[in-house]
């Protein structure tokens, strides 16, 4: 299958208003430009100097979301060129990169990262702690930043029934903080979840984004 037939199988699938970012880490930029000629637009991207490479040899119009842990020493770079960046996952990141984009007027949406997942190795809040930030008022009063939703990755696994008590712990977790944090803002809608061996389960479960790599571009070459 060519990466536009995957494009087409895939949103095919998608019910209207999920998003479909296509994961383009560690391919060459001619495969995102196949996916950019079959008319994908959101691409997405693990590593600061990756999306800062890629992006001023893409179009213009391309969305580029950020989704891999960003190194404070970092923000600055990608700040350019970042529409949205998923993987927020203290209340120190938003702050930082709330001020790298004021730092060049730019106005950045981010996603705040849970970690629902059993493996240690991912980041992002726990439930516990989003919940904490929010009621001591991490997530207002932001300049250049609008939090448009939560992300989070699943544990690796077989189990389907694992994956989906996950996927229903993130949804549960952003209608709390949609009802009691960020009421009457509509802005606040987004739920990133969904993997090439887990989106179907996702989007039962109320994704907004899917993030795909594999099912889209192929194994990735490391
Ligand atoms: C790599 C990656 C994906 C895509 O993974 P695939 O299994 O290739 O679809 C999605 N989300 C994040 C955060 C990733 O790092």
């Amino acid at each position: 299958m060519s990466i536009a037939q995957n494009i087409e199988r895939i949103t095919a699938q998608l019910p209207q208003g999920v998003k479909l970012v296509a994961v383009s880490k560690f391919h060459p930029i001619e495969r995102l430009q196949e996916a950019y000629a079959a008319g994908q637009r959101i691409f997405g991207e693990n590593r600061a100097q990756e999306l800062a490479a890629k992006a001023p040899q893409m179009p213009s119009d391309v969305e580029w979301h950020f989704i891999g842990h960003l190194q404070k020493n970092k923000a600055r770079m990608i700040m350019p060129w970042a529409s949205t960046i998923q993987s927020i996952d203290s209340t120190e990141l938003l702050q930082l990169v709330n001020k790298e984009a004021a730092r060049i007027d730019r106005h950045v949406n981010v996603l705040l990262q849970l970690h629902v997942a059993k493996e240690q190795t991912k980041s992002g809040f726990t439930v516990e702690e989003v919940l904490k930030a929010a009621s001591e008022g991490a997530f207002s009063n932001l300049s250049n930043v609008t939090i448009t939703g939560m992300m989070a990755m699943a544990t690796f696994t077989s189990d389907m029934e694992q994956v989906a008590s996950e996927f229903e712990q993130v949804h549960d977790t952003f209608v709390k903080l949609r009802d009691n944090y960020f009421a009457g803002d509509e802005r606040f809608k987004e739920i990133s979840m969904g993997m090439s061996n887990d989106w179907p389960i996702a989007v039962q479960h109320g994704a907004t984004l899917v993030r795909i790599g594999t099912d889209i571009f192929g194994q990735r070459e490391y």
